[in-house]
C-alpha cells in the first residue's frame, strides 16, 4: 500500500534555503524509489526576512499548512539585525513549539567509533544517547513576559503534571523502541535539581510514577550539574536523558559539542499531533550565500522525520529509509574528503549533499 504524507517546509533565513533545497531533493529521490510511501512538499514562508518584507513573522496561512501537515521540516529562522519592536529575536520555531504543544525536544547525540568528537574516546567506543528537552514550559514559561523593575527581575518556572506525564511517557517509549532496535540499554535518566528546588522534586516524583509502569526498563536520576560532568567523562553510558526546558537547552549544546559541532546536530520537537524537524544550528548569516553551509544536520533531521513518520504510521520502508539516510551522512562524516568548512574540510554544500545521494543511490 502506498501512503502519501504531506510535509510543510519552512526554508527560513540565512543558510536555510541553501540547506533545505538539497535535503528536500534527497527526500524526493528516496520517495520516488519507494513503492510504499509518497511525500508531498508544501513550502511556506515565515521568519525574519519575511517579517522585514511583510511585517508578519509567521503568517496564519503558513501556520494552517503546518498544522495540517503530517510533519514539518524547518531549517533555521532569525537574523540578528531584524527584530521585533521590543528588541527580541524573530523565532517562529519557538512559537510553533508553543502553538502545537511540542513538549518533547529530541536531541540525539551520536558519534560512531572513530568519528568526530573533541573527546578522546576509548578504542572502539562510540556515543549514542538521546537527550529529551521539555520544550513548552519550565524556565521558558515566562519567556518575554518576565517582570523587570529598576531593582529586580523575576521569571517563573512552571512544571505541570500534564506535560510532565506526557514527556516521561515519551521518554520511556523511546527507550523501549531503542532497546528493541538494539541501539540502547533500555535506560532512562531524569536530569533535575531535586536536591534544591521543590519544583524538581515534583518533576522527579512524576518521573518515578511513569518508571514504575516500565519494569522492563531501568530508570535513574542525576542532578544537572553532575550530568554536565558525566556527558564529558562517560557519555557512552547513557541511553535516554529527560529534562526540563532550560537544562535541556544548555545540555543539548553540550551534546552538539560532543559530536563535532552544531553542523552535525539534528533535532525534533514532537507533540501529540504535530512534529517539527530541524537542525540545532541557527541561520548562520555570516556564511549565507557562500555555498559553505554544512547540510548534514539538516539531512539528519530529515532522516529523523522519515523514521518518526514511518514508525508512527507503520510504514517500515520509510523508517528504514530514514535510517539509511542517516547512515549515508555517517559515511561522509567518516571520510576525509567530504568534510565541510566548519568541520575543517573544504567540501561545499552541494558537494556534501550530492555525496550523500551517491552513497544512498549509487552505493558510492
Ligand atoms: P541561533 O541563535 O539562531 O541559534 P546562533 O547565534 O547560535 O544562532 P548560528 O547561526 O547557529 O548561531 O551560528 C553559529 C556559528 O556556527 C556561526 O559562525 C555559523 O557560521 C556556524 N554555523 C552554524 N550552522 C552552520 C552550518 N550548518 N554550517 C556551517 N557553519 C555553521
Amino acid at each position: 500500500m502506498n501512503t502519501a504524507f504531506e510535509i510543510a517546509v519552512f526554508e527560513g533565513d540565512g543558510i536555510g534555503p541553501e540547506i533545505t533545497a538539497p535535503t528536500v531533493d534527497l527526500l524526493r529521490q528516496l520517495a520516488a524509489r519507494s513503492p510504499d510511501y509518497e511525500l508531498n512538499f508544501h513550502s511556506v514562508p515565515a521568519g525574519a526576512a519575511h517579517y522585514a518584507k511583510t511585517g508578519e513573522s509567521l503568517p496564519s496561512d503558513s501556520l494552517a499548512v503546518a498544522r495540517d501537515a503530517d510533519a514539518i521540516l524547518l531549517s533555521a529562522m532569525g537574523l540578528p539585525d531584524i527584530r521585533y519592536d521590543d528588541g527580541t529575536e524573530i523565532a517562529p520555531q519557538i512559537e510553533l513549539r508553543k502553538r502545537f504543544g511540542l513538549f518533547a525536544g529530541v536531541r540525539p547525540v551520536r558519534v560512531l567509533p572513530g568519528g568526530i568528537t573533541p573527546l578522546k574516546l576509548p578504542e572502539g567506543q562510540g556515543i549514542d544517547f538521546v537527550l529529551i528537552r521539555e520544550s513548552t514550559e519550565g524556565l521558558f514559561h515566562t519567556q518575554g513576559t518576565g517582570e523587570v523593575t529598576k531593582d529586580e527581575a523575576r521569571e517563573t518556572m512552571l512544571i505541570t503534571r500534564d506535560v510532565s506525564e506526557k514527556l516521561f511517557r515519551f521518554a520511556f517509549d523511546l527507550a523501549a523502541q531503542r532497546k528493541k532496535q538494539g541501539r540502547g540499554k533500555g535506560r532512562v535518566t531524569c536530569v533535575d535539581k531535586a536536591n534544591v528546588f521543590r519544583a524538581f522534586a515534583f518533576f522527579r516524583e512524576i518521573f518515578d510514577a511513569e518508571a514504575a509502569r516500565h519494569p522492563d526498563l531501568s530508570a535513574d536520576h542525576a542532578y544537572v550539574d553532575a550530568m554536565a560532568l558525566w556527558m564529558v567523562q562517560k557519555p557512552w553510558e547513557f541511553d535516554v536523558l529527560v529534562t526540563e526546558n532550560m537544562f535541556g537547552d544548555i545540555l543539548s549544546d553540550l551534546g552538539a559539542g560532543l559530536m563535532g559541532g552544531l553542523g552535525l546536530a539534528p533535532s525534533a520537537d514532537i507533540g501529540l499531533d504535530n512534529a517539527v524537524f530541524q537542525p540545532c544550528h541557527g541561520s548562520a548569516p555570516d556564511i549565507a550565500g557562500q555555498g559553505k553551509a554544512n547540510p548534514y544536520a539538516m539531512i539528519l533531521s530529515a532522516a529523523m522525520m522519515l523514521e518518526w513518520l514511518g514508525t508512527r504510521n507503520g510504514v517500515e520502508a520509510m523508517r528504514a529509509d530514514g535510517e539509511r539516510l542517516a547512515r549515508a551522512v555517517d559515511v561522509q562524516i567518516a571520510s576525509d574528503t567530504m568534510l565541510t568548512v566548519d568541520l575543517g574540510g573544504t567540501a561545499r554544500t552541494d558537494e556534501a549533499a550530492s555525496a550523500v545521494g551517491a552513497a544512498l543511490f549509487d552505493g558510492a
